[in-house]
């Protein structure tokens, strides 16, 4: 079950205390994929989180996926859905006409860039990452899709460290209910 999912999650992912920096406690992806099991049982459980209409039908048709970490099971994730894919990368590392959106860090600000056109009014755009923290990074996919004149149809995570207001922040745009995590 799900429920089972996730505490097998949370007794076997590694944790890094005090890194990058001291106060963080690092949740380690490569735990999950050093073990196929668990990695085959993350990614089955994502797919559970998806968003669905009554009819079983996928609510979203287009899934944005953050470098790096969440590129891993996000493609995982678009593939099931047969959903293109849009990549959200740090400065520097994107082709072509871009789309940036500057966002706030607990020190200083950070950017994400996509490419422009892949997002079209109407769209209605997954976001899915590795795990949810002050909420910033997320929050900032969602202001380039608003940008775009699409929709958010929703939040998939694997981690949610529910300590933090990551949650609440991304409230604001969609319902409680549409922001997942295992
Ligand atoms: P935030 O924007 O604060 O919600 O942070 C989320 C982003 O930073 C994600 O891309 C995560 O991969 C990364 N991140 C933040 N905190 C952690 C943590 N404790 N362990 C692993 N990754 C983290």
């Amino acid at each position: 079950t799900i429920e089972e999912c996730r505490k097998v999650l949370t007794s076997e992912i590694k944790t890094f205390p005090d890194w990058p920096e001291k106060g963080v406690n690092f949740k380690d992806v490569q735990s999950i994929l050093f073990n196929p099991e668990l990695a085959s049982i993350t990614s089955h459980y994502l797919k559970e989180l998806l968003p669905k209409n009554k009819k079983n039908e996928y609510e979203f048709n287009k899934i944005l996926c953050f470098d790096a970490r969440g590129f891993l099971f996000g493609f995982d994730l678009a593939k099931i859905a047969n959903a293109p894919m849009i990549l959200a990368r740090k400065p520097g590392k994107l082709p072509g006409e871009l789309i940036t959106q500057t966002f706030q860090k607990e020190y200083g600000t950070d950017e994400i860039q996509v490419q422009e056109g892949l997002i079209k009014p109407g769209d209605k755009v997954l976001i899915h990452d590795d795990l949810l923290a002050t909420g910033g990074t997320a929050g900032a996919a969602a202001e380039i899709i608003l940008k775009c004149g699409a929709q958010i149809a929703g939040f998939n995570f694997i981690m949610d460290l529910t300590f933090l207001p990551g949650r609440k922040e991304l409230q604001k745009y969609v319902p409680n209910h549409k922001i997942k995590a295992l």
